[in-house]
């Protein structure tokens, strides 16, 4: 059976009767708790069963243990923390996620953890020997260039490493970095995963135990624990996700193919595409191209000009959302062309869109 299918009756096949079918929303800090309290929850910083519920289907889709926090970095953080002391080393990439950089240079240095950045596509050049952790995040956010998993796991892992893997961009339907050989998987729940813009989540999975204990007990001491309204709205959007998914991805190759032909632009990345330089990494390591592309047109003036007039492209950071939305990343300083624009396509039937995308291209 599908995971989605499964997923869908993980509750529902444990209820008895008269049980509220959906999952019901538990708002307390405190739990009648008489005498021992083995096995049950306590308190609202350590336990709550809305994020239990919600933490057993995210474990169903990572096929791993998975702990929730209130944000996508909040499981970065936790990933990290729980993983690295004073006198490790840590690489990341250069290229990813910008504020995984930030955290690392502005508060793990200053602990004595030694940082060193490599581009995506550069990686693997120098080796692995002498890094405690190796942060990855494939494809990249924002320039979609993709690293080989597999190969890099079973380096770091020979090197005596573990691998963290950041999968925020394709969700756990569309790529398993766990059965690629990553040791721990972290993700910012609140693009797709969520996937209706209304909701800050992430979770940090793996099967490695130890990682795990260290993980909870980070969440339980440092506080960084998920509101149980937020964990309840992510449940729901869950239940969604594939079909959101469907639609997105396979919009995101309709569109990319036609804006490939488009005048106004200059380059386009998305992975779907037969000579993009991630296509074959992709087609070897997801089961999805994913819903995000990216495209350069010929000035800032024009990229701004295309998405602030397209009504059907939602001016905003951050994507994944039912809407289609799109920016220039280089507001926020990403090392890219002024005029380069990450587009998230979202659920709107394809045919309305592409109308409105290249009207807004042609009106330029
Ligand atoms: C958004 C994002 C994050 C951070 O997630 P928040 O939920 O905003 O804290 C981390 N990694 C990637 C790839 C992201 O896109």
């Amino acid at each position: 059976m599908s995971k989605t299918g499964e997923m869908l009756h993980l509750r529902g096949n444990t209820l008895h009767a008269g049980d509220p079918v959906a999952l019901p929303l538990t708002q307390s800090s405190m739990f009648h708790l008489p005498g021992a309290p083995d096995g049950l929850p306590t308190y609202g910083r350590v336990d709550n069963p809305t994020w239990q519920h919600l933490e057993h289907v995210l474990a169903h889709l990572e096929d791993a243990p998975c702990l929730t926090f209130p944000s996508g970095m909040g499981a970065i953080s936790a990933a990290l923390f729980a993983t690295l002391k004073s006198g490790s080393h840590l690489l990341i990439p250069s290229d990813g996620y910008y504020v995984t950089r930030v955290l690392a240079d502005r508060f793990l240095s200053g602990l004595g953890v030694s940082v060193t950045e490599r581009p995506t596509t550069t990686f693997t050049e120098g080796g692995f020997d002498g890094f405690d952790v190796v942060f990855v995040e494939s494809p990249s956010n924002p320039g979609l260039d993709m690293m080989d998993l597999p190969a890099i796991a079973q380096a770091v892992r020979d090197a005596g490493g573990i691998t963290i893997a950041d999968n925020t961009t394709l969700t756990p339907l569309g790529q398993r970095p766990l059965d690629l050989g990553i040791d721990v998987v972290v993700a910012s729940d609140t693009k797709a995963m969520g996937g209706h813009s209304d909701l800050l989540m992430g979770h940090v999975a793996s099967r490695d135990p130890q990682i795990m204990e260290r993980v909870e007990e980070w969440r339980r001491v440092s506080g960084a624990i998920p509101g149980p309204h937020e964990a309840w709205l992510l449940h729901r959007g869950l239940e969604t996700l594939d079909v959101r998914l469907d639609r997105m991805c396979s919009s995101a190759q309709v569109l990319a193919e036609r804006l490939a032909e488009h005048p106004a632009v200059k380059h386009i990345r998305y992975p779907g595409l037969l000579g993009d330089p991630s296509h074959d990494l992709a087609k070897a390591q997801t089961s999805r191209f994913g819903f995000l592309l990216s495209i350069t047109l010929e000035s800032e003036d024009k990229a701004e000009t295309f998405i602030n007039a397209c009504s059907m492209l939602r001016p905003a950071t951050s994507f994944g959302g039912v809407h289609s939305s799109a920016e220039r990343r280089a507001r926020w300083g990403d090392d890219v062309d002024p005029a380069f624009i990450r587009l998230s396509v979202g659920c709107e039937p394809v045919e309305e869109l592409w109308y409105a995308i290249e009207a807004s291209l042609n009106a330029l």
